[in-house]
């Protein structure tokens, strides 16, 4: 999605070799037009899949989720970090460990929020090593509901949560796919692997 590429050049901050900063206008600070923009691809691609319910993780997964499910009609619900007090049965619950943070966290959705007959795509941010988008697989599994695929905003191609997953037959849908962080410079694969 070029819109998202040129934004990403132009405002994204090469931390490392491995992490890309883009609290200017989805981790921090939000663009809503680029939001939008981001919904309408989404709800593009997945418009023939009788999407029911996106499943994404708070906090910055919402924003994505939030557009694509106004554009396609559907609710978009976002799996919680922390157990919330009002929140304590009723659960399903998964773990994630973060490499980026070094931590194990468990994230929880409501049972009320996701059933059986729900066809989901699962949204993130990011995808690097996977562990998001496993986390939040196993909620949609212990729902019982069913898989249409997961959209990511921001892939980083070169790191193994991509691979992993499409070589499960999971459909991943990535608008940006990075295949280098090398010397401070984003690089993209060609359009054809996005
Ligand atoms: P994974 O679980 O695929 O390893 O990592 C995905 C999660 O880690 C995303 O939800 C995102 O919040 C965070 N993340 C991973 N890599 C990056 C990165 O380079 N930049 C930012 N801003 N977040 C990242």
């Amino acid at each position: 999605m070029k819109k998202l590429k040129d934004k990403i050049l132009s405002d994204g901050k090469v931390l490392s070799e491995s992490v890309l900063k883009v609290d200017s206008f989805l981790n921090h600070q939000i663009d809503p037009p680029l939001m939008q923009a981001i919904g309408e691809e989404f709800a593009l691609r997945f418009k023939e899949d009788g999407i029911t319910k996106i499943l994404t993780l708070e906090s910055s997964g919402i924003a994505p989720a939030m557009m694509t499910g106004l554009v396609l009609g559907v609710p978009a619900v976002f799996a919680r970090k922390r157990k919330s007090l009002t929140l304590v049965d009723h659960l399903y619950t998964a773990s994630v460990h973060s490499y980026t943070k070094n931590e194990t966290n468990d994230i929880s959705v409501s049972k009320d929020f996701l059933q059986k007959d729900d066809v989901v795509l699962v949204m993130d941010d990011f995808l690097a090593n996977g562990q998001a988008a496993l986390g939040l697989l196993d909620i949609v599994e212990q729902a019982g509901a069913k898989l249409a695929g997961i959209g990511i905003v921001i892939e980083k191609g070169f790191q193994p949560g991509g691979g992993l997953l499409r070589e499960r037959g999971i459909r991943v849908e990535t608008l940006a796919n990075i295949s280098s962080l090398e010397n401070g410079k984003v690089t993209f694969f060609e359009e054809a692997k996005n």
